[in-house]
């Protein structure tokens, strides 16, 4: 991939993306998109709908935080730079249809399927794939799965697999220190020509965070769970994350 030069103004042009959090947009060079966070909110496949006050804001700054400190730890990312409040440059990849779980501690749908309490902390860090699919629910599969689907190759999900793992011990240790349990978590990845870049966001609607003192939640379940202080909880990540 050419290298993104510092001075050139990447110009917003076609709208190609609209999803629930983010429009995508292109730019004038083919190798770059720009992304705009809105401060819509959804869960439970849609069923549930809201707005968050700055939610856009926040998720594009604290996702930009923590992309730059993976990228600083070698981890490949499709981050560029920050462009303003809600939007960011990124490399333009093909989206792999394979969503990422991560989990330290049990947490909400598995919490459900195995009838382990929240809270609970797991023996090994745990590795989930999904297909990504509206229609479908994003439905659990396995590698198997995965290949036998072409969603990916066999060392494509290796390599997949074994960056979760590796973004999870950056992010978790960062997080230790701004007193935040990372208790899980969803990544996405995309390939640009050869290359597997890890994608979308990380920010509180992708992950869980608790405060590590008093486990309050400070993520999207305040939302999805009517709890409160949706705003403030996305504030208190920022403030965290960015001190
Ligand atoms: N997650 C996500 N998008 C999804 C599903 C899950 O960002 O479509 C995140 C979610 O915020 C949580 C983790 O992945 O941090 C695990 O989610 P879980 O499978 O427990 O599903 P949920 O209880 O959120 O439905």
């Amino acid at each position: 991939m050419k290298n993104h030069r510092k001075g050139e103004r990447m110009e917003k042009r076609q709208m190609i993306y609209e999803g629930k959090a983010k429009k995508v947009y292109q730019t004038q060079d083919p190798d770059y998109l720009i992304i705009e966070y809105k401060d819509d909110a959804t869960a439970f496949d849609g069923k549930k709908r809201g707005t968050i006050k700055d939610k856009g804001i926040l998720n594009n700054k604290i996702s930009a935080i923590f992309f730059e400190l993976l990228e600083r730890n070698g981890v490949q990312t499709h981050f560029v730079k920050l462009l303003n409040d809600r939007e960011m440059l990124v490399k333009a990849v093909k989206i792999i249809p394979i969503e990422v779980i991560v989990r330290n501690i049990v947490a909400g749908s598995l919490s459900k399927r195995l009838g382990l309490a929240e809270g609970t902390e797991l023996s090994t860090t745990v590795l989930e794939f999904c297909y990504k699919s509206d229609e479908l629910g994003d439905p659990m599969i396995n590698q198997y799965h995965a290949l036998a689907m072409n969603l990916a190759s066999k060392d494509q999900i290796a390599e997949i697999e074994q960056t979760a793992l590796r973004v999870n011990e950056i992010l978790r240790e960062f997080l230790m220190t701004r007193n935040i349990v990372l208790v899980d978590f969803k990544l996405e990845f995309g390939t640009h020509k050869d290359k597997i870049l890890l994608a979308d966001e990380i920010s509180p609607d992708t992950c869980r965070f608790w405060d590590s003192s008093t486990k309050e939640k400070l993520d999207k379940d305040r939302f999805r769970r009517d709890l409160g202080n949706v705003e403030e909880a996305y504030w208190e990540i920022y403030k965290r994350v960015s001190s």
